[in-house]
């Protein structure tokens, strides 16, 4: 009885309506956390797990030795590498491509690697527009580790935070 009298007058008195109201209303006012991308980014984390790259040593090395650990971490098997071994004994890649339609961008590659050769960088904003353009070449990967180096290497310092 006292539970139907309690349901009528909720129903009758709108409180339910005004609940919600005054929650809407708090937001109206509040300060606003909308982010206005592109024009404004939110930070990203240095462990943040994007668009892959090659990186060299400062001598303009391939730092990548063609050990292929990578590749057979790669649950998705999206690397493919073929490697052949120099003049001079060491061993380098011929082919490195990463097909990312099929990476599903874990990291293991880049926590396999012992020479900090294949890393993932910040990079979340591109699109294809081309068949094909989904595969990332050796070529592509170097030049994306040239132009972001800087940062790669401030990312994987001993005193960048979340190391
Ligand atoms: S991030 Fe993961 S899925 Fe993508 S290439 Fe590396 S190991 Fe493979
Ligand atoms: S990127 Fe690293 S793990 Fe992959 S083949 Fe090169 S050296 Fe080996």
């Amino acid at each position: 009885m006292f539970a139907t009298i309690k349901y009528y007058l909720k129903s009758f008195l709108l409180l339910e309506l005004l609940k919600g109201m005054s929650v809407t209303g708090r937001y109206f006012f509040s300060k606003k956390i909308t982010v206005q991308y592109p024009e404004e980014k939110t930070p990203i984390s240095p462990r943040f797990r994007g668009l892959h790259a090659l990186r060299r040593y400062p001598n303009g090395e391939e730092r990548c030795i063609g050990c292929k650990l990578c590749e057979a971490v790669c649950p998705a098997l999206a690397i493919t590498i073929e490697s052949e071994e120099r003049d001079d004994g060491t061993r380098r890649t011929t082919k490195y491509e990463i097909d990312l339609f099929k990476c599903i961008y874990c990291g293991f590659c880049e926590e396999a690697c012992p020479v900090d050769a294949v890393v993932e960088t910040n990079i979340f904003e591109y699109h294809f527009e081309n068949r094909g353009e989904n595969i990332m070449t050796k070529e592509k990967l170097l030049e994306f580790g040239d132009t972001y180096e800087s940062q790669l290497a401030a990312d994987r310092s001993a005193d960048a935070p979340y190391r």
